[in-house]
């Protein structure tokens, strides 16, 4: 039987990872009916975990839904940022110098925060639909269609706005005809998530420039340490292995920059990683997602959706050229690069003025303000 017009949800969300589960709880605390379906059995493993830094744009976001706190009380907080050449240390950045409200980058795993959001969302009454995957769009128009196949059984299911939050290899964004516009990286990055042997400081983050590019050790809120290195099977690296003590997770993975030409068709909508896609190069990807979601959100409860394309698309754009031209300068040893780690950096950060900027930039500073937060 149709659903009467009051029936139908505000907003149907394709994706329950950080961006869908950001928008539904976003919506659900102004009120709003949302459904959301995601073809995965549950969560990620938290083992499993992608990101793990909360910057404070997010932060600020995820406040007044009370996540804010929640997310505090389970994170890390990194204060400093050591970096070295060979082993050899060069300079440091303290976080603090950057200022704003959370002056501190806050680890922690990507799981974590998932389930953090579905606990909050779950307050609101909404639980997202597992094992549900979105495979049809239509009548994006007038009356957006969204075909959810449920154990077999494909259902078309109305709702008033349509958010593709469906990641990478997004459907929605496919079944709209929307470009994603873009190139691969030429490099292979690669993580391990390890116990080292003899435990860095306490919420430091510590980066080495090595003749293959960079080693960065992020501190996990348990304890163990996310390594990233700029190139494959960091955990394997000479300079590395011999200060494991144990290895969980791993990967390799590739570097792609691209970005969709258009963010909304008629009522339908793209946020997060199936909007636009980057290097890991400043933990910017979950975030991006977490800011695109909390925007959509407060504009269509304003009735002001039609500007959500002008509001974030240019900070997709932002995000991909500054790390792109990041994840260049870590890739790449250069003898320019050498003489600034050795000489120009350490000189430039006894400077607080260097300091602050450098902090700031680390602490996204360079996001737009929401305007519904003072
Ligand atoms: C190695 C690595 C390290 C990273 N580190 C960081 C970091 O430190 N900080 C940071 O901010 N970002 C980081 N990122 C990026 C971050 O993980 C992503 O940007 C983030 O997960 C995007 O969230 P999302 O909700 O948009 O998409 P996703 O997390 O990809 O979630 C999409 C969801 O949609 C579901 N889905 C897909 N297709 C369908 C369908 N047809 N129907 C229903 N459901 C569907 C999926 O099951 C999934 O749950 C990292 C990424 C990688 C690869």
């Amino acid at each position: 039987m149709p659903l009467s017009t009051s029936e139908i949800p505000d907003c149907l969300i394709a994706g329950a990872g950080p961006t869908g589960l950001t928008l539904a709880l976003e919506l659900a605390r102004r009120g709003k009916t949302v459904r959301i379906f995601d073809r995965s059995p549950g969560p990620r493993p938290v083992e499993q975990s992608r990101a793990l830094g909360i910057l404070p744009p997010s932060l600020v976001l995820l406040e007044p839904s009370g996540v804010t706190t929640r997310l505090l009380e389970a994170g890390l907080t990194i204060k400093e940022a050591r970096v070295s050449r060979d082993a050899l240390p060069r300079f440091a950045i303290e976080i603090a110098k950057g200022g704003g409200k959370f002056p501190f980058l806050l680890s922690l795993p990507q799981g974590q925060t998932e389930r953090i959001l579905i606990a909050a969302l779950e307050e609101f009454g909404v639980e997202p639909e597992w094992n549900s995957e979105v495979s049809g769009l239509t009548d994006v128009g007038e009356r957006p269609l969204l075909s959810v196949n449920q154990g077999g059984d494909v259902e078309e299911i109305p709702g008033r706005f349509v958010a593709g939050c469906d990641g990478v290899h997004s459907v929605v964004r496919e079944k709209l005809g929307i470009a994603f516009e873009g190139d691969r990286f030429p490099a292979t990055f690669s993580l391990a998530d390890v116990v080292l042997k003899q435990p860095d400081p306490k919420g430091v983050a510590m980066v080495n420039a090595i003749a293959e590019g960079v080693v960065a050790r992020l501190p996990l809120p348990d304890g163990s340490v996310r390594l990233i290195g700029s190139f494959p099977d960091v955990e394997q690296h000479p300079d590395v292995a011999p200060l494991i003590g144990s290895t969980g997770w791993k990967s390799d993975f590739s570097i792609t920059f691209r970005h969709a030409v258009k963010l909304q068709k008629g009522r339908a909508f793209l946020a997060g990683d199936a909007a636009h896609v980057h290097s890991p190069v400043g933990g910017r990807g979950m975030n991006t997602g977490i800011g695109d979601a909390a925007w959509l959100a407060w504009l269509i409860c304003e009735a002001r959706q039609e500007e959500y394309e002008d509001y974030r698309l240019p900070v997709a754009r932002m995000i991909i050229s500054q790390t792109r031209a990041m994840t260049k300068i870590i890739s790449r040893r250069t003898a320019l690069r050498r003489f600034a780690l050795d000489h120009i950096l350490p000189l430039a950060m006894k400077f607080s003025f260097v300091q602050r900027r450098a902090a700031a930039q680390m602490l996204a500073h360079d996001m737009p303000h929401p305007d519904w937060i003072d």
